[in-house]
C-alpha cells in the first residue's frame, strides 16, 4: 500500500464552506496580500450582498478606485489601523473609520 500524501491536501485550507453554484454562491477566492505580498487568504462570497466581501479591500476603506484591486490581509489591516498617522491619511471617511473600528472590535480581522 502506498502512503503517498496527496499534495493538494497541503493547500486545501479553505476556511469557508462553499456550495458552488447553489443560489449564485461562489467559491471563496484566494488572493495574495497586496501589502506584505506574503499572506495568502480567502475572500469570502457574501450571500446577502451577492458579492465578494470587501472587508480586506483597500479601495473600499479608502474609497479610491486606484485601490480597488488591492486586498490586504488581516494582519496588514490591523497594522494599518494601529499606525495612526498612516491610518488617518489612508482612511479618510468617518463612516469607514467607524466601520473598520467596529469590524476590529468584532474580531473580524483576527482569524
Ligand atoms: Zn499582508
Amino acid at each position: 500500500m502506498k502512503t503517498k500524501i496527496n499534495q493538494k491536501s497541503k493547500i486545501k485550507k479553505t476556511p469557508v464552506k462553499s456550495e458552488k453554484g447553489k443560489n449564485g454562491l461562489l467559491e471563496p477566492k484566494e488572493v495574495i496580500c497586496s501589502n506584505c505580498k506574503k499572506a495568502r487568504f480567502f475572500i469570502r462570497f457574501v450571500i446577502p450582498k451577492q458579492s465578494y466581501s470587501l472587508k480586506n479591500n483597500l479601495g473600499y476603506w479608502t474609497q479610491k478606485k486606484s485601490n480597488s484591486k488591492k486586498e490586504y490581509c488581516n494582519q496588514c489591516i490591523l497594522a494599518l489601523f494601529n499606525n495612526k498617522s498612516l491610518y488617518w491619511k489612508t482612511v479618510k471617511s468617518l463612516q469607514c473609520r467607524q466601520q473598520m473600528r467596529k469590524y476590529i472590535y468584532d474580531k473580524k480581522f483576527s482569524d
